[in-house]
């Protein structure tokens, strides 16, 4: 008697032993368990288990290192997905491993499982250089603008460019244009692409505020009866034989405002880091007058170039002469497909200044009060005689002026 309950019991055993062990090969086709194979041993391990349509997942999860196990609660979500978490306190150092097993159940109460082995690396795990724990893969880039603690620091990751920062720091009288790593001598422009895998420290490049000045006058004549009123010119660049993003910072100011018949003095001012200015006019820049079509003018349309000339201590013992010196020399203009082509003239000599010739052509208006000389007819006559001589003036202002330019 006592043997035969045994014999059941022992059926009863290896029955329920066998029944997971069946319900298992059905559950490896259905439930997924989503995550990476291999986890830092300093990261919790997320993973998601998604099972297929007609089976109800359990919210019960269970973990076994190898060592000890535990079941834990997955979150599911309302479209039936398990969100589950092993924490790394669960994680077994000795056996460097883990099975995750969730399970469900089919319409007809069928057992299905599924399980996925997942390691535990003592190393931090990079993924385009970062670990899921948060450590960085990465080299160490310090931004120092004096004494020796930085500014700020950013992480350049293994094997990925870094954009480095833009203007970061403020000096009087000078301007940021750039970053130097001290050690290697390698300069950087602002908001360039840092390559190397490695750590740098970048102090700022400095570029001196300077401006220089270029004298000029501008003459103006008569060409008509009226004597103009005040009236104010203007000086442009109009090109250089640098590409003009070279000078993108340089300010360039010039105008004088005359009044009546005579010659008036002005400055031409360009400001700007001295590096630009130095690009601008080492090989020459260009300047004319801005012709703003004033009711009246014939504007000398004559250009000028402009010459920085370095260094001129070298040849000279006048230590005035030490500083930057810009040289005005007249120009070629030659017309080209693509607009005018201007070059220096370096036979010519250098000028003092620049100087322009602008003509007022009109001649005085009759005033109100001018006493009627007759009837409208000789007022007509007298208009249009006007308009005549008006017209030989300014034709003679256009000539003379071509002349000039050519
Ligand atoms: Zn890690």
């Amino acid at each position: 008697m006592k043997k035969r309950f045994f014999s059941i019991l022992l059926s009863l055993c290896m029955v329920l032993m066998l029944f997971p062990a069946t319900a298992f090969a059905e559950g490896n086709t259905g439930i997924t368990i989503s995550g990476p194979d291999v986890v830092c041993a300093q990261q919790n391990y997320y993973f998601t288990a998604t099972a297929p349509e007609g089976v109800n997942l359990d919210k019960g999860f269970g973990f076994d290192t190898g060592g000890k196990g535990s079941g834990v609660d997955m979150t599911i979500d309302e479209n039936g997905v398990g969100h589950g978490v092993m924490l790394t306190e669960w994680y077994d150092l000795n056996t460097n491993y883990f099975d995750l097993s969730v399970y469900g159940y089919t319409a007809d109460q069928q057992f299905v499982s599924a399980t996925k082995r997942v390691q535990v690396s003592q190393d931090h795990v990079y993924v385009d250089g970062v670990c899921g724990c948060g450590a960085i893969d990465g080299y160490i880039v310090e931004y120092i603008g004096s004494g020796d603690d930085p500014i700020c620091m950013e992480v350049k990751t293994h094997g990925k460019n870094l954009t480095l920062r833009g203007e970061t720091f403020t000096k009087d009288g000078y301007v940021q244009t750039g970053w130097v790593d001290k050690e290697t001598g390698a300069v950087y422009a602002l908001g360039d692409t840092y390559t190397e895998d490695a750590d740098v420290t970048l102090n700022p490049v400095w570029d001196e505020l300077i401006t220089l000045s270029v004298p000029f006058t501008t003459t103006v004549k008569l060409g008509g009866e009226a004597v103009p009123g005040e009236t104010t010119f203007k000086l442009a660049i109009v090109g250089a034989n640098a590409d003009d993003s070279q000078y993108a910072d340089v300010t360039v100011s010039a105008s004088v405002t005359t009044n009546g018949e005579g010659s008036y003095e002005g400055t031409m001012t360009l400001s700007g880091p001295s590096r630009q200015l130095n690009d601008m006019l080492c090989e020459g820049a260009f300047v004319q007058q801005v012709n703003e079509g004033k009711d009246g003018w014939t504007y000398d349309d004559t250009v000028w170039g402009l010459l920085l000339w370095q260094g001129i201590a070298e040849y000279s013992t006048d230590d005035a002469a030490t500083e930057d010196t810009v040289l005005i020399l007249p120009v070629i203009c030659e017309e080209a497909d693509d607009g005018m082509y201007y070059d220096l003239d370096w036979e010519a000599n250098p000028v003092d200044r620049m100087t322009f010739t602008n003509t007022y052509t009109k001649s005085a208006q009759p005033a109100e009060n001018n006493p009627n000389t007759g009837d409208s007819s000789n007022l007509t006559l007298w208009f249009a005689l006007l308009a005549v001589s008006a017209a030989g003036v300014i034709s003679t202002g256009v000539h003379s002026k071509r002349r000039r330019s050519s």
